[in-house]
């Protein structure tokens, strides 16, 4: 049975601690009815302000649709949250019911014509309004929302627009249905001992694991195309032949004849993308998709990636060489192939480094690892994480924090809420990833709103009394994310749609890549990074390695990333992608560009996910390398300082960076902490491609 609007627990308000949602109450069937009230509330509030007799203006038109909609955000984020941490059967169903209902939805507000001529007659005016700078970030903000919506087409033209939008949405889900579909459809199965000859007892458990997931009995092992499993195999596995076999079925995903052929489709995905793009004026999709970011041209995307892409090719070449050598030095054959690389890779690695996983491993305990997050926040921008064991969550691993000003004037204030969820289980994706329940702001009706920030992760949790002990590079997705976490807890700016981590797609990295640096300071390792059973800090002759191993093999994964990022700005970049051939269009560019074929691209077009899956890095996949040269040269300042603690430096950052959202034009609020615009060598040093 169905509850009434009255009784659903997701309309009603939530008398709770801090506004967290009634978890413990709430069931997926209150989604539904719940999801379609709140729609129907919310473009009644649309109505309601479009339909306002009183002239447009700042407050009663851009202030009132920022604050609209609160009821239907609360119950969308948290189903978002819900159904990527803990899903369930009943939560999938609501979740396909639900993806058409919820895109209409969107078109239905961005496509309002009589709210946005309001909205269009603020910003036309926008000048003659007394506004402060935030509230004119808000309207340009606002109205380019609606814009590139499709807003402003003649009606003739909306039609057409929508139908193209549903259609993409319909081919990016099948994209990443069928990437999925030759995942789950490969399977290396191991039964023998010379057949898993050289993995580690960590790959073999993982493998075991796979086999008894797929209910494979016996001793068998079974390596599947996800990363965690086909990477490790790649990199340790002795056996040459079926490291090719696995490497051929992992880069041939989605192109493969039949009913999960991803060529096709990625074909018309282009074709309807420049159909979005020429709507808006546009020749070709990378130009609208780069108008709404910092980088702003194709000129300026190129300028990178080319400054970057001949010194990577030549640090991957002697890469290869030296792999070579390795390789014949073994008496193996001394021709790398795709599918040697990692291999010989890891050899060389433990040789140059004797760093192994094992012997790290107990430096680095989960709790330890946390307690240096919150130590690194306290003293870079005060404020401390105060758990509260008593408050629940969705599940219990998940723990709850009040961050709090710790010291100054407002010593004690409450800043946001934090909650970690860090170990992996059924119902949760992969990966590791922050979201939110509620952006901060403090212009709206409701005054001070404070952020309730999530941060996801996905380490094996130890066994019963055992601690989780982390590697290097889980440790660091923690920094990671943590920083994004700091991005939307540390928010402080007056309406919504600015707040956080609202902004462009290639600011957004900076707050998360730079934060993992603190994680590499010796000062931060010597405090936290202690032996899980003694207690004793790391040595150093352990931190030296560790950071002398963090150039290592950089050649081979700036080149792959570097060729993706090409080929993804070559394929948005054509005025008529119509009916192009996706395979040969991707072997003609990679020729051109000369991509050593034993080091190959991070992601073939077929299963570029970030391409196809959604529209999000679609000639965008750039943005990681733009937000770490910010992020390399912002870092750099406190290098200079000689304390990755200064804290006038510290207190900069946080005001212009962590706390900024999008309230500033991103360029301006670097320049304003860095005292001039971002350079490129810093970020060239870091990957060992300046001399
Ligand atoms: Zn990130």
């Amino acid at each position: 049975m169905q509850d009434t609007p009255l009784t659903n627990l997701l309309l009603a308000p939530w008398d709770t601690s801090y506004g967290l949602p009634p978890f413990d109450a709430i069931r997926p069937t209150h989604f539904e009815p719940a999801f379609e009230a709140a729609m129907r509330a919310h473009r009644a509030e649309l109505d309601a302000i479009a339909a306002n007799p009183e002239p447009p203006g700042f407050d009663n038109t851009i202030a009132a649709f920022d604050a609209s909609g609160r009821l239907f955000a609360r119950i969308d984020m948290l189903f978002a949250n819900l159904a990527a941490s803990a899903t369930s059967p009943e939560l999938q169903a609501v979740e396909r019911a639900m993806a058409a209902p919820l895109a209409a939805h969107a078109n239905a507000i961005y496509m309002h014509a009589a709210l946005f001529a309001r909205i269009d007659a603020v910003h036309a005016a926008r000048r003659e309004f007394t506004l402060d700078a935030q509230q004119l970030r808000l309207v340009e903000r606002v109205h380019l929302d609606f814009v590139r919506a499709g807003a402003c087409l003649p009606s003739d033209k909306r039609l057409r627009y929508g139908k193209v939008m549903e259609q993409l949405a319909e081919l990016t889900t099948q994209f990443a249905q069928n990437v999925l579909a030759d995942e789950n459809g490969y399977s290396l199965v191991l039964r023998t001992e010379e057949e898993l000859a050289g993995l580690p007892a960590f790959v073999r458990a993982a493998a075991r694991q796979a086999a008894r997931e797929r209910g494979i009995d016996g001793d068998a092992h079974v390596i599947t195309l996800s990363r965690s499993s086909i990477l490790p195999f790649l990199t340790f596995s002795e056996r040459r032949d079926l490291r090719e076999q696995a490497w051929r079925a992992w880069t041939t995903r989605g192109e493969h004849d039949g009913a999960h052929d991803n060529r096709p489709i990625a074909r018309e995905i282009l074709a309807l993308r420049n159909d979005q793009a020429r709507a808006h004026g546009y020749s070709n999709y990378a130009d609208y998709a780069l108008g709404d970011s910092m980088a702003l041209t194709q000129d300026a995307v190129m300028g990178l990636l080319e400054k970057v892409w001949a010194p990577a090719k030549a640090r991957a070449q002697s890469e290869l060489d030296e792999l070579c050598t390795l390789a014949h030095a073994r008496g193996d054959n001394p021709a790398i192939e795709a599918w040697d690389w990692r291999y010989y890779a890891e050899k060389l690695r433990q040789q140059r480094y004797q760093l192994d996983e094992a012997q790290l491993k107990p430096y680095f305990p989960l709790e330890r690892m946390v307690q240096a997050l919150f130590d690194c926040a306290l003293r870079l921008f005060g404020v401390d994480f105060v758990e509260q064991p008593q408050i629940g969550a969705y599940h219990p691993d998940v723990k709850v924090y009040e961050v709090r000003a710790a010291a100054g004037d407002g010593a004690g204030k409450l800043v946001g809420i934090f909650l970690h969820d860090n170990f992996a289980r059924a119902g949760k994706r992969s990966g590791a990833w922050m979201s939110s329940l509620r952006w901060q702001s403090s212009r709206g009706p409701q005054g001070d709103v404070l952020p309730i920030i999530l941060n996801n992760n996905n380490f094996a949790k130890g066994s019963p009394g055992e601690p989780t002990l982390l590697s290097f590079d889980d440790a660091r997705a923690l920094f990671h994310e943590f920083g994004h976490g700091l991005h939307g807890l540390l928010s402080n700016v007056g309406y919504d749609r600015l707040s956080g981590v609202q902004v462009l797609r290639d600011f957004v990295e900076l707050p998360s890549q730079l934060f993992e640096h603190w994680l590499f300071e010796p000062q931060v390792l010597k405090r936290h990074a202690r032996h899980v059973q003694t207690g004793e800090p790391i040595p150093d002759a352990l931190i030296d390695k560790i950071r002398a191993a963090e150039r290592f093999n950089q050649g081979y994964e700036t080149v792959r990333y570097t060729a993706s990022a090409l080929l993804d700005m070559a394929a948005h970049a054509q005025d008529s992608p119509e009916g192009i051939d996706i395979t040969a269009f991707e072997q003609a560019e990679l020729a051109r560009l000369g991509v050593p074929p034993a080091v190959g691209v991070n992601h073939r077009l077929a299963h570029f996910q970030h391409l196809f899956s959604t529209s999000g890095y679609a000639a965008g996949y750039y943005v990681y390398m733009w937000a770490e040269v910010l992020e390399a040269d912002a870092f750099d300042a406190f290098r200079q300082a000689g304390d990755p603690f200064d804290p006038v430096l510290a207190k900069r950052l946080r005001d212009c960076i962590y706390s900024a959202g999008n309230a500033v034009e991103p360029g301006a609020t670097f320049r304003a902490f860095r005292g001039r615009a971002a350079t490129v060598e810093p970020m060239l040093r870091e990957r060992g491609l300046l001399d």
